[in-house]
């Protein structure tokens, strides 16, 4: 039975780290290639970013997402290419639904494909590392149910690391930021506007987040305040302003003072009871070592091919839903799909050498380009995807 021999070979026992949106996918496409697979999962549910977690200015959460918070593109284009996004009667049936309605969706795609047997819940990956001399990857996890936590080692072929960009509140440097002693937080613990009620709010951000928490803020604050880095107004910014009296947008932040005043690039000034920042997240994988072959900083991590392969560790270490401008689920799946298939030896990767070579051309373009809108964003991504594994193959 040379198949049966063939199809062993090629089965990898897989660790995926997270079930967010980019490791429920990847699960699901290492399953259709014939892997065994494994979801370490440190929260009691999957979801990532879309199962809402309450949070306060010190909880230590996973996801981002506040309660008002509806999807940003039409639900067809946040579906997988099997399991269409439509609605469920007695659930949000609008065509850009709330979270929880993103939610469930995920829910009901793990069951449908046996994925939520494959997830251990309260599991934190605390350790990622290679076995040498034997090129397999050791995993380290902690119970997060039992005091202090529990450990377990162990061994995988391959890890697919989906931990997701959007957990790690990247603040800007300020002037006088340590000595204002009012309150200042980042809208990764923003849930809901009423602890809010009667307060002068600075919002800093003009990017989705910034203006979104704005104008949900206007309804209970006494004044809100937006800065962004321009010049001008921002022309979405122009109607809401125009719309609310105590709405007023101002340029960067230039000094924080004790007594709670912010000055503002433009000479304007206001004194406040809160900073929310919206600035953003950055890249953070405390469990990853890989022996300084990939380089995390908060704006980047690589050098990986495509956002998938670091190419001397490719394949049997991969990423999927990296790229934190624009994630859209088919990006995810065929990113998954690309990883299911050249660990079974279906598709091959060029050599090393030559994924560095890619990765450092791609870096030689960026560098003399001028920074993107999000369309152009949105095209280069297609276009990746284009390169990548077709989503009926
Ligand atoms: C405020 C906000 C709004 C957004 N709105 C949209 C939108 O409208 N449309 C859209 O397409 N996208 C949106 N996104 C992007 C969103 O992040 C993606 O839709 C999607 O959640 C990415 O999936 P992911 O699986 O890569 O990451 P995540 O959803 O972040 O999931 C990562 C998972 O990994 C787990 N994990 C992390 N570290 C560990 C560890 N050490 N051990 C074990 N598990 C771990 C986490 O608990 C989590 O479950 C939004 C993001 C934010 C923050």
């Amino acid at each position: 039975m040379p198949m049966a021999v063939d199809s062993l070979q090629s089965s990898k026992q897989v660790c995926v780290v997270g079930a967010g949106p980019s490791g429920l996918i990847s699960a699901r496409e290492l399953l259709k290639e014939g892997h065994s697979v494994v979801v370490l999962e440190q929260n009691h549910d999957l979801g990532g970013q879309w199962l809402y977690q309450d949070a306060d200015a010190t909880a230590t959460v996973h996801s981002s997402v506040y309660a008002s918070l509806r999807v940003n593109a039409p639900r067809t284009s946040m579906e997988f290419t099997d399991f269409m996004f439509t609605p469920v009667e007695g659930r949000d049936a609008r065509n850009f639904p709330c979270h929880r309605e993103l939610f469930l969706y995920l829910k009901d795609f793990a069951r449908c494909f046996g994925l939520t047997e494959l997830i251990r819940f309260n599991t934190e990956v605390v350790h990622v590392g290679l076995a040498t001399p034997t090129h397999k990857w050791i995993v380290r996890s902690r119970d997060r149910r039992t005091d202090g936590g529990e450990f377990a080692e162990e061994i995988f072929d391959a890890v697919v690391v989906a931990t997701g960009p959007f957990s790690l509140p990247r603040l800007p440097k300020i002037r006088g930021m340590e000595e204002w002693k009012r309150k200042q937080l980042h809208c990764h613990v923003y849930r809901i506007p009423d602890p809010f009620q009667d307060e002068v709010v600075v919002v800093v951000g003009g990017s989705i987040s910034g203006p979104e928490i704005a104008l949900e803020l206007v309804h209970v604050a006494k004044e809100v305040h937006i800065s962004t880095k321009n010049v001008e107004i921002p022309e979405k910014l122009v109607k809401p302003v125009a719309k609310h009296a105590h709405l007023h947008w101002h340029q960067e932040i230039e000094l924080l003072c004790e007594d709670g005043t912010v000055v503002f690039a433009d000479g304007s000034s206001v004194v406040a009871d809160t900073i929310l920042y919206c600035t953003g997240y950055s890249y953070s994988f405390p469990f990853l070592d890989t022996k300084g072959i990939i380089h995390v900083d908060e704006n980047r991590i690589g050098p990986l091919y495509e956002h998938t392969f670091p190419p001397s560790l490719a394949p049997s270490l991969s990423f999927v839903g990296i790229p934190n401008k624009f994630i859209i689920f088919r990006f995810l799946e065929s990113q998954a799909r690309w990883i299911a298939q050249v660990l079974s030896g279906k598709r091959k990767l060029p050599s090393a050498d030559e994924l560095m070579k890619a990765i450092e051309e791609v870096e030689r373009h960026q560098k003399l380009e001028e920074p993107k809108n999000f369309i152009q964003l949105a095209a280069e991504l297609l276009e990746v995807m284009a390169s990548l594994p077709s989503n009926n193959s």
